[in-house]
């Protein structure tokens, strides 16, 4: 998305200036920190969120972000791919939020 590398999975969900953006959001919104290089340590991360949040309506919310936010990443990298759109990061963070907002869509 950043076009400066390769779109493998690990660059777009990880190493992407897009993606660390991204990671750094959660970090100030659920205190999500993701001290992981590979996929695999994504989805734990991911996991160990949903295992330490409560019954708490935030803690709900912190339990969808990871996914939410893979998923937005994923569908600005279509576009970008098929519509050669430009992703902003805070475009991305946006439709990852309205995700969240609108379960059903
Ligand atoms: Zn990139």
């Amino acid at each position: 998305m950043c076009e400066s590398a390769e779109e493998t999975p690990k660059h777009l969900f990880i190493t992407c200036s897009v993606a660390r953006q991204l990671w750094a959001l959660l970090k100030v919104a659920v205190d999500f920190d993701l001290q992981t290089q590979s996929l695999n340590g994504l989805w734990e991360a991911g996991r160990n969120l949903k295992q330490t949040g409560d019954r708490s309506s935030r803690a709900k919310v912190s339990q969808s972000l990871v996914p939410a936010v893979v998923w937005a990443l994923w569908l600005a990298s279509n576009s970008k791919v098929f519509r050669n759109t430009r992703v902003y990061p805070e475009n991305v963070w946006d439709s990852a939020v309205f995700f969240l907002s609108n379960p059903g869509v």
